[in-house]
């Protein structure tokens, strides 16, 4: 753990100075059930060493928490009898990141639920066209 990170609800969860219920652990990450969960078993996987967002995640921590995601996302869509599950992220106050500790969602779906994630917008080729360059060209 890094002791110079931020102090944040997640470290202190990570620290057991606050309760979650914690599902799932090893020696880089750790997963827990989220306190106001978007549907039943919605769960959050997190780095112990501290990152805001993709941003600054090194590679490694990075695949530690997506190798994670993989080995418990089909225990938590059975464990709710779910059909399909979100792995969500939010990057950024914008984009509706609270907790300034990067973290995936695990939202469990059920085939004939009412949640509603998406909302849709056209796209032109045109824009379409000019926004792929512009990322391509950013990427390098
Ligand atoms: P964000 O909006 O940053 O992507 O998501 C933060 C998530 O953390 C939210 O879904 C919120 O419910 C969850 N959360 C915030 N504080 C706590 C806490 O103290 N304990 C747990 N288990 N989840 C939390």
């Amino acid at each position: 753990m890094n002791d110079t990170a931020p102090d944040t609800i997640f470290m202190k969860i990570i620290r057991r100075e606050i309760p979650a219920e914690i599902v799932y652990e090893d020696d880089e990450t750790i997963a827990f059930l989220d306190s106001n969960p978007a549907t039943k078993g919605h769960t959050l996987v997190v780095p112990k060493e501290f990152s805001e967002n993709i941003f600054d995640i090194d590679e490694e921590p990075l695949t530690a928490v997506m190798r994670t995601v993989k080995k418990i996302a089909p225990a938590v869509r059975d464990a709710v009898g779910a059909h399909g599950l979100h792995i969500n992220s939010n990057h950024g106050s914008a984009a509706g990141q609270v907790v300034p500790h990067l973290h995936i969602h695990l939202i469990p779906r059920h085939s004939r639920d009412e949640f509603n994630f998406w909302p849709q917008q056209h796209l032109s080729t045109a824009d379409a066209a000019a926004i792929a360059t512009a990322i391509r060209e950013k990427i390098g």
